[in-house]
């Protein structure tokens, strides 16, 4: 690995500083830390809130991410309070945490780190400790600790497993004390501890010593292998396949609560997927990765036939075993009182297709990701070394069940009403659209916007993004009158998350003429659009949603001229009435598999609006005898409220539909337009 230290960035840095610095460094390098993993401290003398000198250990706190790391993550406590606790011969997880909170010097200051003990115990300055991909392969071989000793001599000291606290805490203090010419310590099956006098000093240490495990580790791997005789498939046939599989797959995961999935088929994935022998995969490299991983993948036997129904007989039989395996695993290795948690897979792999990952955000499921790219770096590394050997499981069990780890969890922020939901909408890029897509987003959905015009959309779907959640909203164009698009749409759509519940048919166009003159090309394509689009595009949303098994519900954004039709709206109001009738059928039809489906009625909303183009409201407003300029203000005066309709009023009623608010409502239509007494629903 190369160090990433500038002697002029850390010019004039020191104690917490420098920490700051440094820990960022090393979270920068995901072979060293990944996704929150590893911390760090510093040890400095300053005062204590009475103005007494005190010497202060910062640690990094619980769940926070060295990558991103600031000064207010870290947190600081009265060493002299820690270090009296070396001689003790245990003390529970609980009794170490209440004990560290007592000796915090800033109440405000986040959970100090469960190693918190480990950092106090070492008597260095500067710490840094990361689950180095290349440490931790070395780790994970037969013979683990002679390829150490030999490769570091007397440098290293390998600490044996057990997990972090007290014990592991006391364990590494006294060995540090035995061996003093030790400069860093292996936690085996976990990770590296490098310290020194200053942070550039333990940082260096870091890099050396995992560059040597890298070296050595190249000197074992084999030549590269030869071409693959069955190169992985055609990307666009292997999509098409993760496409259909995608669904099924969602809903079989989600038995105890839904998840969103996310597909990877990367060279190295495929590579991996076609060389790995399935019964290497039997843990993660350092047991921090068990919270978004679960103790193993399920993969899928490499001999299947790579047709679509072939996979699916195969996934679902794999994925009972898998669950039947988990709740063995779980009864024989759990302790006391501690409740199952959710048996399915977190990564699924299916040779000649890819890798799933699942989760309940889209942040879980790409941590889920990137540590399952590394893990199989570190299978690929150990294997040529004699086999991948990962912690038992019953130390999986137990480190998976841990409260301490699972603490982390409650880090996050609370789920929204419509977190773990995925959804669809049509013209997204249009006034309506993209309010209802901000609407679902902000209620936590993750959403996939879909537009004639990617750019707008994907513009949007960025500006999105970056308000409610990296990756929670994607931009996929579709042309909705065409069966092609529409159908490459939903395949792309069904490999951004991995399926669909709520899907928003809102795509329309308005053609404006008296029927004596309205020509065939306008009404052909207001056809095509408000009616054709709707069916094309609900048939998809359908095969998904049945895929899926998860029931759904498609909002479909009808208008109030279904109702109450005006003059030289011949062609809008027709198609949309037969848009209308659809949305009927579809709901008698799919009740049973438990779709509903709803119609929201808005009139006359302007802003941003497509459908509204100039000549629309120029010929509008000589239909109803009025000036152009003045026909919102028409619009707004003819309903009973007297108001004006905005794009997030038909939001508000869409996330009524989309959300389990509406769950005993099916076939419906709510009227948003301000009060239309000529188009009350009847
Ligand atoms: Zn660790």
């Amino acid at each position: 690995m190369n160090s990433l230290w500038s002697d002029r960035d850390a010019q004039g840095l020191d104690g917490l500083a420098a920490l700051v610095y440094t820990s960022r460094l090393i979270g920068a390098d995901p072979n060293l830390v990944l996704w929150g993993g590893g911390n760090s401290s510093v040890k400095v003398t300053g005062k204590d809130h009475t103005g007494k000198p005190a010497r202060i250990l910062y640690i990094k706190g619980s769940g926070s991410d060295m990558r991103t790391i600031t000064a207010q993550h870290f947190t600081p406590l009265r060493l002299d309070d820690l270090l009296p606790l070396m001689p003790r011969p245990s003390m529970t997880d609980e009794d170490m945490v209440a004990y560290q909170a007592k000796s915090t010097l800033e109440p405000a200051a986040p959970k100090p780190s469960i190693e918190t003990l480990l950092h106090a115990f070492i008597p260095a300055t500067h710490i840094y400790h990361t689950h180095a991909d290349a440490i931790c392969t070395l780790t994970d071989i037969p013979r683990s600790h002679e390829v150490i000793r030999d490769l570091y001599g007397d440098e290293i000291v390998v600490v044996p497993y057990s997990r972090p606290g007290f014990l592991l805490s006391k364990r590494t203090g006294d060995a540090v004390a035995a061996h003093p010419k030790a400069r860093a310590v292996i936690l085996d099956k976990h990770g590296l501890i490098t310290w020194g006098d200053t942070a550039k000093a333990a940082y260096l240490d870091t890099v050396r010593y995992v560059t040597m495990a890298e070296r050595y580790i190249q000197s074992k791997r084999p030549k590269p292998p030869r071409p693959s005789k069955s190169p992985a498939r055609a990307a666009t046939a292997r999509h098409e396949l993760a496409a259909a599989i995608a669904p099924v797959l969602r809903g079989e995961v989600s038995r105890n609560k839904p998840v969103i999935l996310l597909y990877d088929d990367r060279p190295e994935v495929l590579e991996f997927l076609r060389t790995v022998d399935p019964a290497q995969l039997t843990g993660p490299f350092t047991p921090d990765h068990l919270l978004y991983t679960k103790p193993w993948p399920l993969m899928l036997d490499p001999r299947i036939a790579h047709d679509e129904r072939a996979v699916l007989v195969a996934l679902r039989k794999a994925l009972e075993r898998y669950r039947q395996h988990y709740v063995e695993y779980f009864t024989k290795h759990k302790t006391p009182g501690v409740t199952m948690g959710d048996p399915n897979p977190r990564i699924i792999l299916i040779p000649g297709i890819g890798l799933f990952t699942t989760g309940k955000t889209r942040r879980e499921t790409t941590i889920a990701r990137d540590l399952s790219l590394h893990t199989m770096g570190v299978i690929q590394a150990a294997s040529a070394m004699g086999g991948y050997r990962p912690l038992p499981a019953r130390d999986l069990c137990d480190f998976e069940y841990w409260p301490m780890e699972n603490y982390k969890l409650t880090l996050a922020p609370p789920e929204r009403p419509l977190s773990r939901a995925i959804a669809l909408i049509t013209g997204a890029a249009g006034g309506i659209g993209r309010a209802i897509a901000e609407r679902l987003l902000a209620d936590g959905a993750v959403v996939v916007m879909t537009d004639v015009d990617l750019d707008a959309t994907q513009k949007l779907a960025d500006e999105y993004g970056r308000r409610f959640g990296e990756g929670h909203a994607v931009a996929i164009k579709m042309d909705v009158t065409d069966e092609r698009s529409v159908r490459n749409a939903f395949r792309e759509a069904a490999l951004a998350f991995g399926g669909l519940d709520v899907f928003v048919s809102n795509a329309g166009i308005a053609r404006c003429a008296p029927i004596e003159r309205l020509s065939l090309a306008d009404w052909n394509e207001s056809v095509a659009v408000n009616a054709t689009g709707h069916l094309l595009a609900s048939q998809e949303a359908i095969r998904v949603m049945r895929a899926q098994a998860m029931g759904g519900s498609i909002v479909v954004i009808s208008t109030k001229n279904v109702f109450a039709p005006g003059q030289d709206f011949g062609a809008y109001s027709a198609s949309k009435a037969a848009q209308n009738q659809l949305a009927k059928i579809m709901a008698i039809e799919h009740a049973r598999h438990g779709i509903r489906v709803n119609m929201v009625n808005p009139d006359g909303v302007f802003l941003h609006s497509g459908l509204w183009s100039p000549e629309i409201r120029a010929e509008r407003a000589k239909a109803h005898g009025i000036p152009v300029e003045d026909v919102e203000e028409f619009y707004a005066k003819r309903n009973l409220l007297q108001t004006k309709i905005l794009p997030s009023d038909v939001a508000e009623a869409v996330l009524f539909f989309a959300s389990n608010r509406s769950s005993k409502t099916t076939g419906a239509v709510l009227p948003v337009d301000g009060g239309v007494k000529e188009a009350f629903p009847r």
